[in-house]
């Protein structure tokens, strides 16, 4: 079974392809994470992606592809796997069905007011990057960093009025995708709502 996974920010999308993933015994993909591992290794590929974002360049679509196709190629993937982070467009759907067949499409919905508490009290380390939460995944010092004790701040694209714009964003462009899969009868609809999943 092929499975892609839908969801605005904050909906809790990794978490829950990362559950689905031990739950029936099939790989979580996450592009992100295909891409941080090339960069993190010094491929080819991943020198390549580097170049593109030094240029302020998205990674375009063909490039992700081979990243993808290289991945499912591996055995693991022989039963299916879990899309996450892709595609966010049609044109990456058409891609992606140049590769890939796929079964099913988990939409996960969220409230708008959920998706604001959740991501409005996310805090990040300036330092590392790493990510807490003031109410689900505390610091054990107020405002230091577990990992490295540098300082946690709340990310602008974390404020509520930005995260309201993400998600006008997130729906514009995912609206005609949720379309294209619909008319292969492959849309899920689940509801996430709650608010103690952290992001
Ligand atoms: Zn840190």
């Amino acid at each position: 079974m092929k499975i892609l996974v839908f969801g605005p920010p904050g909906s809790g999308k990794g978490t829950y392809a990362s559950r689905l993933s031990a739950k029936l015994g099939m790989p979580h993909i996450s592009t992100g994470d295909l891409v941080r591992d090339e960069i993190k290794n010094q491929t080819e590929m991943g020198k390549r992606i580097n170049d593109y974002s030094s240029r302020g360049l998205l990674v375009p679509d063909n490039v992700m592809c081979q990243l993808l196709q290289k991945r499912i190629a591996q055995p693991d993937c022989k039963g299916g796997f879990i899309l996450d982070g892709f595609p966010r467009t049609i044109p990456q759907a058409q891609e992606l069905e140049k590769i890939s067949t796929t079964d099913l499409v988990i939409n996960l919905q969220v409230p708008d007011a959920v998706v604001i508490e959740r991501l409005g009290a996310r805090l990040t380390c300036r330092n590392c990057g790493a990510i807490y939460n003031e109410r689900f995944l505390k610091p054990r010092t107020p405002g230091r960093c577990d990992k490295c004790t540098g300082q946690l701040y709340q990310r602008e694209d974390d404020r509520p009025s930005v995260i309201q714009q993400r998600l006008e964003l997130y729906r514009q462009q995912t609206q005609p995708l949720l379309e294209h899969y619909a008319s292969k009868n492959q849309i899920r609809n689940i509801t996430n709502n709650q608010t103690d999943v952290p992001p």
